[in-house]
């Protein structure tokens, strides 16, 4: 205790004194300290995850004279602990909020917090008593901000040195050079993740915009839009394709019969069927009510006739279950192709409409070509 006394009067020197008394050393190893420090910020910058570099910061520092180490990284206004080694208490997720003496006190100085030095005070005032407390609490012996410009991104909580000497200047220099070039990986990673984040919420929502709640198919604004892409790349390179409308057979009497909900697990069913029955690369709407809308990519007439013909008896082949009753239903399916029926999307939805009409004129329960069509 005598000596601390006396250390506190002269604290400033006592850094320079041991400083100079272990300049070799101190010199070698930084020189080694550095050459880990370049060899792993390099890598930092590859790493993308918050998770992964603030473990391989931590990782580095208690690999070199620190007994533990702990990094806490913004999130809001608070400081959240993100990586921890050798702490005698884990605290992963432990928070250290923004009027924390800690946190107010390196956006006041900018600089390292040294324990050690406050305690030398010989009278230390409420502030400094108040921060000693809080150092205590997380096992800080040192604490090296990490700034991003002005704005405090995080800092690092290092425990007392294995060597049991006292941080030096150059210490702290060198875990503050550490610290800053972990700091902008760190920032990377951390708008990178809050990227992915944004565009997976943005996927979601477009999803769920783009999909009709009944049948789990695309809606016809969906439909058309990536429909009128795929046609582009059909058109570019003449490739044919097939434009299909399916309509269910006498459906307004199975609501009037069984009722609305019956209806919509028949609802339910044939679009179950119909995806099924698809190949990869074919795009199925609900185009409203009780009809679909179907492009076949790369389907000429002949193969859009196979395949409208397969649709039709996907349905029509076993009767849909609902509440222990066996409902028969069948469909109507009108086809446009190009390039024979039309060259846009338009009229090719205009002509297989024509075929639709036509096939149920005919009894329903059948396919129908645009070019048999009277016209
Ligand atoms: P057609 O063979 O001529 O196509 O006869 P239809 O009865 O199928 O045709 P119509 O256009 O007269 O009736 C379609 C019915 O589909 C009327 C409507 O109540 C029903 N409908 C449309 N959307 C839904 C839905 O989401 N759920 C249910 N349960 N019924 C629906
Ligand atoms: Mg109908
Ligand atoms: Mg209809």
């Amino acid at each position: 205790v005598g000596l601390m006394a006396v250390l506190s009067s002269i604290a400033p020197s006592v850094y320079l004194w041991i400083e100079k008394r272990t300049e070799t050393r101190l010199l070698k190893d930084q020189r080694e300290y550095q050459m880990t420090l370049l060899q792993s910020s390099a890598g930092m910058t590859r790493v993308r995850e918050v998770k992964k570099l603030s473990n391989l910061l931590v990782h580095l520092i208690t690999k070199a004279k620190v007994t533990h180490a702990a990094l806490f990284l913004a999130q809001q206004k608070d400081y959240i602990l993100k990586a921890s080694r050798h702490q005698i208490v884990s605290m992963l997720g432990y928070c250290v909020r923004e009027d924390n003496p800690i946190v107010k006190r390196l956006k006041e100085r900018k600089k390292p917090i040294v324990a050690e030095e406050l305690r030398l005070k010989k009278h230390p005032d409420f502030a400094t008593t108040k921060l000693l407390v809080s150092l205590d609490k997380i096992q800080a012996a040192v604490i090296i901000p990490i700034f991003i410009d002005t704005e405090l991104l995080g800092f690092l909580s290092l425990g007392t040195k294995r060597s049991e000497e006292i941080y030096t200047q150059s210490d702290l220099e060198v875990f503050s050079t550490l610290a800053n070039q972990a700091a902008l990986a760190i920032e990377n990673a951390m708008v990178f993740e809050e990227l992915v984040k944004t565009q997976a919420e943005v996927v979601r929502q477009e999803t769920r915009a783009a999909t009709d709640a009944l049948t789990g198919l695309l809606v016809r604004r969906a439909f058309l839009e990536l429909a009128e892409k795929e046609l582009k790349k059909s058109h570019n390179k003449n490739i044919p394709y097939s434009l299909l409308m399916i309509d269910l057979d006498y459906f307004k009497e199975k609501n009037d019969t069984y009722g609305h909900l019956v209806g919509d697990a028949v609802l339910q069913e044939v679009a179950s069927r119909l995806h099924k029955t698809l190949r990869q690369g074919d795009l199925l709407g609900r185009f409203g009510g009780e009809e679909f809308i179907l492009l076949l990519p790369t389907a000429s007439a002949d193969l859009a006739h196979t395949l409208a013909q397969r649709l039709k008896e996907s349905v029509s082949s076993a009767p849909v279950q609902v509440d222990g009753k066996q409902l028969q239903q069948t469909l109507s399916i009108g086809v446009a192709s190009y390039p024979q029926d039309g060259d846009t999307l338009v009229l090719l939805i205009a002509r297989a409409d024509e075929a639709l009409y036509k096939a149920k004129k005919g009894g329903r329960d059948q396919v129908s070509f645009a070019s048999e069509v009277k016209r």
